[in-house]
């Protein structure tokens, strides 16, 4: 190798002993710089052993690194625009990826000869030596600077390698979690500061005279040496809960303990055994309170639980309580109800005699002038048997008259159902005339068409419109105009009128005044109950019945019904 020949030469061989001697010295300055000190340092250096014009170092680019580019010149040479130089060395090394080249001298004229060296990163990192010395670079020119090279790559992982490390380490120390780790006999090597802070140690002096099953709660021992230490090293790891103990207090601490073995990466053999463990005590005492509060919520559910049941009890009994009372109410009403019906009745016993009176009259007149017409011989057969028809019909009539009466005091529903007004008028009205004889009254009948049907039963009305009517023919009895006028009219407010007008004698204002009160009368062998039954039957079908005096003398009844609803 002619280099080595070189090398014979005493001169040489002192500088590149001296050279080497200083490159081997590096490393050991290098132990606490950082890529950058590194960088310069190795450039520094270089200038001088190599007698270079320039050194350019690139470090390699890191994550969460800056990139490192140092630039030194010889005092020989102005740097100019050290970025401007730095580019055109960077820019023809990477386009030629020579070793050794030459570039246009960028400090001056000529040639600036170039020495490169990659600096095992991959990549562009690298180191760059110029000079415009033609016979540069020499074979130890290159030997010192491959060295230099190889040192600052090291030097430079080594910083990698221990950054990494630091990071590490402050993640760990930083962590809130228990994290240690120990020989496979047990000697604890490290735990982090939480875990010195947990189980109350000073540090890693006092952890490192204790075995990892000190760390044990006392009654936890036996197991960990039984069953869990022989698992771990066995399958590779425990996960689980176990008290470890507080050093100081000796108080029992509940962890969630990750216990792993570590194995040697390239050998695969175990080397340590390690945790990373969870101090449970908050997590317990919320699962306490939770519980607690879970308790009380069960206990006052289950007292709301119990009062709403209460509630519902006494709501029930209160619901069974009113239910009595309503039935017993209802009760009440029926037997106020009969017990009207029957005060009904008492009055009803009066107007008994008083309408039963008037059908007995006449039929007895009938049967007498029947007999009379008999006895005389005088009269032909149809004659006498109309007569006594109309007898009959007197008899009938009475006895209809008595079985409403009776089902009325029955409390048997009156049979209501549409009637036809006029009807009802024309039959009463004949009835009425039949009974009392017509004393001369012209009577006379206008049916409103529009009012044609009411919704009733059919004697009751009859008996309202007899007695209004016979009342009438009573009261003209002794007058000379003799005027009845029964008239119907459909209202305007949906009810249906029926009007009997007469020109008797009027009404004095004492009876007026009581007209429809019972026992009010002005005749002889008047019971005063007629109206009054009349008011209390025209109510009942959801009527009025209603006095005027008649203007030019008499007086007016006027009876108001609804119109019954369209069926
Ligand atoms: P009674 O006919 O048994 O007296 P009412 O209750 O039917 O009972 O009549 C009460 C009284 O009202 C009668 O006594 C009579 O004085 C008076 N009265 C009833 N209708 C008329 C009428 N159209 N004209 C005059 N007075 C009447």
């Amino acid at each position: 190798m002619p280099w080595v020949d070189e090398l014979s030469e005493p001169q040489e061989l002192r500088h590149c002993i001296r050279d080497l001697v200083a490159l081997s010295t590096l490393p050991a300055i290098w132990k606490d710089y950082n890529l950058w000190q590194i960088a310069d340092s190795v450039a520094a250096g270089l200038i001088s052993m190599l007698n270079a014009d320039v050194i350019y170092v690139s470090a390699p680019r890191v994550p969460d690194e800056a990139a490192v580019d140092v630039m030194r010149t010889s005092q020989a040479v102005s740097a100019g625009s050290p970025g401007r130089i730095e580019r055109i060395i960077r820019a023809a090394w990477l386009d030629s990826r020579e070793q050794t080249f030459a570039i246009d001298n960028p400090f001056g004229k000529g040639a600036l000869q170039i020495a490169a060296v990659p600096m095992g990163f991959g990549g562009d990192a690298g180191i760059i030596a110029g000079s415009v010395n033609p016979k540069f670079p020499s074979e130890t020119h290159r030997l010192v600077l491959g060295i230099a090279a190889s040192h600052a790559t090291l030097a430079m992982q080594r910083w990698h390698a221990e950054a990494q490390h630091r990071r590490l380490v402050s993640l760990i120390e930083r962590s809130s979690e228990l994290v240690g780790f120990a020989r496979l006999d047990g000697t604890p090597q490290y735990l982090n500061k939480a875990g010195c802070e947990l189980l109350g140690l000073s540090g890693i002096e006092e952890v490192e005279r204790l075995n990892i099953v000190d760390f044990l709660a006392p009654d936890e021992r036996t197991r960990a040496h039984r069953e869990l230490i022989p698992l771990v090293m066995g399958t590779g790891r425990w996960l689980g809960e176990l008290n470890l103990r507080h050093f100081k207090t000796g108080e029992d601490i509940p962890f969630l303990v990750d216990w792993f073995r570590i194995d040697d990466l390239r050998t695969g053999r175990p080397m340590n055994m390690a945790t990373v463990s969870r101090d449970l005590r908050g997590q317990k005492q919320l699962e306490e309170s939770l519980r607690r509060l879970n308790e009380s919520l069960e206990q006052r559910v289950a007292e709301r639980t119990s009062e709403l049941a209460d509630a519902l009890q006494r709501l029930t009994l209160e619901a069974e309580e009113r239910m009595q009372a309503d039935v017993r109410s209802q009760e009440l009403q029926l037997e106020l109800l009969h017990a009207s019906r029957l005060s009904a009745a008492g009055q009803m016993a009066g107007a008994l005699a008083h309408e039963l009176n008037q059908p007995l009259t006449a039929f007895t007149n009938s049967v007498n002038a029947g007999r009379l017409m008999i006895a005389s011989g005088a009269h032909s057969v149809d004659t006498v048997r109309d007569v006594l028809d109309e007898a009959a019909d007197q008899a009938l009539r009475a006895g209809e008259i008595i079985r409403r009466l009776r089902q009325f005091v029955l409390r048997g529903e009156t049979e209501m159902r549409i009637e036809k007004l006029p009807d009802l008028i024309r039959e009463a009205s004949a009835l009425a005339s039949a009974g009392t004889g017509a004393h001369g009254v012209r009577v006379r009948l206008s049916f409103d068409p529009r009012a044609e049907a009411v919704f009733g039963n059919r004697i009751q009305l009859q008996q309202v419109l007899l007695n209004l009517i016979r009342n009438a023919h009573e009261a003209m009895a002794e007058t000379e105009r003799r005027e009845l006028d029964v008239a119907t009219a459909r209202l305007d407010d949906g009810l249906i009128e029926i009007a009997v007008a007469d020109r008797g004698s009027g009404l004095p204002d004492y009876i007026a005044d009581h007209l429809f009160e019972p026992f009010h009368t002005t005749k002889s062998n008047g019971m005063g109950l007629g109206l009054s039954i009349c008011r209390s039957i025209v109510e009942a079908h959801g009527g009025k019945l209603r006095y005027e005096p008649n203007c030019g003398g008499g007086a007016i009844f006027r009876v108001t019904l609804p119109v019954p609803l369209e069926r």
